[in-house]
């Protein structure tokens, strides 16, 4: 007597055709439904990874608060001044700034100036030096 174990699809439940029963048993009763049994692993895989990311960026942005926060000048004056620009800033969205910025002549000032610059800074400074030059 021969046992037929009555096999089922993994993605709907359904019955699978008994011929297709043996060693090499399929897990699906269609074609369409392993397809659709892949892009449901698919789509469940890439909600999975977007939510690591976004719980790591959520991780990095904390440690960007944190740090901003230790950033603030121990001077007096420097620290009035960053608040209130805080203050300004935050009431207007966070708007882009083109400022002029003067760099004081003096090798001092322009030595400090190079270490502290942003890479935009030090562009427009060199623009400038090279037009004058030539
Ligand atoms: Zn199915």
């Amino acid at each position: 007597m021969i046992e037929i174990e009555q096999a089922t699809c993994k993605r709907c439940g359904e019955p699978i055709e008994l011929k297709e029963i043996g060693p090499n048993k399929r897990e699906w009763c269609s074609p369409a439904c392993k397809q659709a049994a892949y892009r449901e692993r698919e789509n469940k895989q890439a909600q999975q990874r977007i939510a690591q990311l976004e719980q790591e960026l959520a991780e990095k942005d904390e440690l960007i608060e944190q740090l901003l926060g230790k950033k603030q000048s121990k001077q007096p004056f420097k620290r009035s001044l960053q608040e209130r620009l805080t203050r300004l800033l935050e009431q207007q969205d966070w708007p882009a700034l083109d400022i002029h910025y003067r760099v004081k002549a003096g090798q001092k000032e322009g030595r400090v100036f190079i270490i502290g610059a942003s890479i935009d800074l030090l562009s427009r400074a060199l623009g400038q030096l090279e037009e004058q030059q030539s």
